[in-house]
């Protein structure tokens, strides 16, 4: 159903589908940080939602427990579809979960979306490119899409775009600072927006060196200041490649124009973003760093239920700090900034790319100061092409990882010859 009002993905100033309670929820991810504290959301509102399917990857005793303390909150609830995409774990969980337990691989997270008979929200909480084709099995199935994984946007922003428009899906935003804007954008068109002021914490690394950067430790890397996080958006925040994926998802969500889209940093991450309408009236959405909001908010279809939880106090605050983001120091927002304004596959290689370099920093094979020389090595290396479906976005995803993964090689080797 389009609308020629309205041609943001972000349903700005359209009417949001509406579901009877309880909502039927897909939480794909739900071992992880956000798959997590959705649990724990449907835990305290056992009334208004029910799982009908979840997936991990590995963390199958983690999925156990997860799901054992959801059966004790919503003991008349069936119980869900289950995913495991690792095929070790896999075959590992076939006992416990019997006719429960869908197929291998990455298309059990299409099976998990695709075979509940009714569904009304897909979370979709996993980490990395792999979350894109989920994302679009959701779209054709017309549904809220409470979309926390970024990399979607980042690889995919057109081809979910035009698959919500043809199914009449929707996608609502759960990143803390995308769900910000659209509190600001309540009731209103995209044509009213001038600006999008996208907050920053400023990372572990805000007041250190060029040269004291070349050496931080995993350790100082994975020691974020305000936000407990999963490890890889923990690197990218470090990196501030998370705020360059932040920029090229609000692009998508919000049909905003990359030289009005800026970044400001504000260390308290008590302000989660700005948005400048034409009139010069600016908005902001503030509260306490904590993503069980924004995930409400995304699955609620936008409504504001109640949250225990810790309460902004602005007296004790008392000053708001911003600060411009240093591109000299953080290349990885540089090169962001760049490939979202490239366009075509650019952003996909910059993902691929980033998302060997965070693993094998998390593996230890490579430094901290590596992962923006391998990010450039490789978009340096890849020619830029139009991008027309999911399967154009999977090989140039493969490409990237693999001219990464031969750098990943080449640098690790070099670290052990030292
Ligand atoms: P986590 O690493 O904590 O969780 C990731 C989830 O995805 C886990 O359930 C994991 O399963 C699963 N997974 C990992 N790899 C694969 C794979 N190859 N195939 C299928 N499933 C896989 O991530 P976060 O929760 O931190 O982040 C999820 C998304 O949300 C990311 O896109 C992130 O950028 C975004 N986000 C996160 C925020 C946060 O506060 N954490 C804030 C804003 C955005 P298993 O546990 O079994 O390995
Ligand atoms: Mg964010």
């Amino acid at each position: 159903m389009e609308n020629i009002q309205s041609n943001s993905l972000y349903p700005c100033g359209r009417p949001l589908l509406s579901y009877p309670e309880p909502m039927k929820l897909v939480i794909l991810g739900v071992t992880g940080s956000i798959g997590r504290q959705t649990l724990d959301i449907v835990r305290s509102n056992p009334h208004k939602l029910q799982v009908v399917a979840v997936s991990c990857h590995g963390n199958v005793e983690v999925l156990q427990q997860e799901l054992a303390l959801l059966a004790e909150a919503c003991p008349d609830a069936p119980l869900p579809l289950v995913a495991v995409t690792d095929p070790l774990a896999r075959a590992g969980a076939a006992g416990q979960f019997s006719n429960r337990l869908l197929g291998e691989g990455p298309s059990a997270l299409i099976e998990a979306v695709e075979a509940p008979e009714s569904v009304h929200v897909v979370v979709n909480a996993l980490v990395g490119a792999v979350g894109l084709a989920p994302t679009l099995a959701a779209a054709r199935r017309g549904v809220r899409i409470a979309l926390a994984n970024k990399e979607s946007l980042v690889v995919g922003g057109e081809l979910v775009k035009a698959a919500v428009f043809a199914h009449g899906a929707e996608v609502l935003p759960v990143d803390s600072e995308h769900s910000a804007m659209a509190q600001c954008l309540s009731g209103r068109t995209e044509h009213e927006i001038h600006k999008l002021l996208l907050t920053a914490s400023g990372g572990p690394f805000r007041q250190i060196s060029s040269d004291a950067l070349q050496k931080v430790s995993l350790e100082e890397v994975l020691n974020h200041p305000t936000w407990n996080m999963g490890p890889k958006i923990t690197v990218d925040s470090a990196t501030l490649m998370n705020k360059g994926l932040e920029i090229i998802e609000a692009h998508h969500l919000f049909a905003v124009p990359y030289e009005r889209i800026e970044v400001l940093v504000h260390p308290g991450s008590f302000v989660h973003s700005f948005v400048e309408f034409v009139d010069g009236a600016v908005l902001a959405q503030l509260g306490t760093p904590d993503m069980k909001l924004p995930i409400q908010y995304a699955i609620s279809g936008e409504k504001h239920w109640p949250l225990p939880g810790s309460r902004l106090d602005l007296l004790k605050i008392g000053q708001l700090h911003f600060e411009e983001p240093d591109l000299v120091r953080f290349p990885c927002l540089a090169l962001a900034i760049q490939a979202g304004r490239d366009g075509g596959s650019a952003t996909i290689t910059l993902n691929g790319a980033n998302e060997v370099a965070v693993a094998a920093l998390l593996d230890r094979k490579i430094r901290y100061a590596d992962i923006p020389r391998i990010i450039e090595e490789v978009l340096e290396s890849e020619s830029i092409h139009p991008v027309g479906c999911l399967q154009d976005a999977l090989a140039f995803d493969t490409q990237a990882r693999r001219a990464a993964g031969a750098l990943v090689a080449r640098l690790s080797q070099a670290e052990r010859e030292v």
